[in-house]
């Protein structure tokens, strides 16, 4: 690790989509933080593959949503589907936005895109450094970053966790985690496959037998997400298949080809009591984590970053501590709503009670037929309804 500061207004601990916007956005305002991760090179795999168009808004000051545009594939409908059966079509076109569509990026595309923008503002990310303890006082937080013989310490005027999950700035802080874990696990894999339905739509198909997702991605790839109670730790081509045959369309059924990437994970639904303790701040998955189902984590952990950045920039300069606390607010009811919401979609489009199945889907197709509840929905998943302003 080379020679960090001794002292800095903002010390970043973590260095992936939460933790690179807030340095980009901060830099962007006059600031010039510390960012650090503990790994030695930034994350190759492609995770979050959603980018909505709250988040794409945020990103526009500081030059990102353009860039992004050129990554990914705009997909304007959102589609519920049981089988052959179309419950509901929800339209990102109407959206009151400059981006009316949903941006399918692999995860690792976006966080490159943002470390090249982050460069070009002057920043870099120090790796590998790992904040292994710090002690808040009420001017300043002492971090100590590194390994054993190579410790470092910083002083700075505010920490932010953007270090994920595990965070260990939360658990230092004895902030609680609040929430569960899902029974079931979550497998994701990024294939070739003939499909015939349509690469303008991203299809979330409930089954009794657990959910799929299928999304186009760039390069004529498609994502798949679905749910498992047993799941191998790299899926393969055969139980990709298998999953699609037993949930996917059955008149126009998909044919893999080859995986390119798949992983396993198991998730929980939890939120920070606070993502504010004096000098400490969260952003991101250290503050929030949830279900994949309507593709919000890392958009709210980008978006938390963002806001954090502007709020932060202003107290850096007239010391006013009054929007720290009305951000924290902010953000911890937006994480809430998220949290209930992500929960809400994962246990309906799960459910195994054949008549709750019943109900469940007449009751969809009937909003289904609604446009002010289509708009609605559309609206919410985008989260445009934060109250935030985005510029
Ligand atoms: C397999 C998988 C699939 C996923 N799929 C989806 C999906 O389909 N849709 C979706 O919305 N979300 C998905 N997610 C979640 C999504 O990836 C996260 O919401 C997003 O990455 C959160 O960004 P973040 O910056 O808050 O945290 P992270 O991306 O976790 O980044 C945290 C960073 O902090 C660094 N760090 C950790 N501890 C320290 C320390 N002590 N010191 C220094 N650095 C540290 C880490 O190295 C890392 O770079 C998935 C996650 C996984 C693991």
């Amino acid at each position: 690790m080379s020679e960090l500061p001794k002292q800095a207004d903002v010390l970043i601990a973590g260095a992936g989509p939460a933790g690179l916007a807030l340095a980009i956005e901060l830099r962007r305002l006059g600031a010039s933080p510390v960012l650090i991760d503990r790994r030695t090179a930034a994350a190759n795999t492609s995770r979050a593959a959603v980018v909505h168009a709250r988040t794409m808004e945020v990103l526009e000051a500081a030059g990102v949503a353009p860039r992004l545009l050129a990554e990914g594939v705009k997909v304007p409908t959102f589609r519920i589907r049981d089988r052959d059966e179309a419950l509901i079509s929800i339209d990102f076109k109407k959206l009151p936005s400059d981006y009316p569509f949903t941006l399918m990026c692999p995860q690792d595309r976006t966080e490159r895109v943002m470390l090249d923008r982050l460069h070009e503002l002057g920043g870099d990310a120090f790796r590998p450094a790992v904040l292994r303890s710090f002690r808040a006082a009420p001017e300043f937080v002492q971090v100590t970053v590194g390994e054993d013989a190579a410790d470092q310490e910083i002083a700075c005027r505010w920490l932010i966790g953007c270090d994920g999950m595990h965070s260990v700035v939360r658990e230092q802080s004895g902030i609680p985690f609040l929430g569960s874990e899902y029974q079931e696990s979550f497998v994701l894999a990024d294939v070739r496959m003939d499909w015939r339905l349509s690469r303008e739509e991203v299809s979330l198909f409930f089954s009794p037998e657990g959910l799929v997702v299928v999304a186009p991605l760039p390069d004529d790839r498609f994502r798949i997400v679905a749910t498992a109670d047993v799941a191998p730790e790299t899926p393969d081509a055969a139980f990709v298949q298998k999953v699609l045959d037993a949930r996917g369309p059955r008149s126009a059924p998909g044919r893999i080809r080859s995986v390119e990437w798949s992983s396993r994970f198991h998730i929980h639904h939890r939120v920070s009591d606070t993502p504010r303790k004096g000098r400490v701040l969260l952003c991101g998955d250290a503050a929030h984590v949830h279900s994949p189902a309507g593709g919000q984590g890392m958009n709210t952990g980008i978006q938390d970053a963002v806001l954090l950045a502007r709020a932060l920039a202003e107290t850096l300069k007239d010391g006013k501590e009054a929007r720290l606390d009305a951000w924290a607010q902010k953000r911890h009811k937006v994480a809430e709503d998220v949290v209930r919401l992500t929960d809400r979609l994962t246990r309906m489009a799960t459910m195994k009670s054949g008549v709750g199945r019943v109900f469940r889907n007449a009751a969809i197709k009937l909003a289904g037929t609604m446009p002010a509840v289509r708009d609605a929905i559309a609206f919410r998943l985008a989260e445009l309804n934060t109250d935030e302003d985005a510029s």
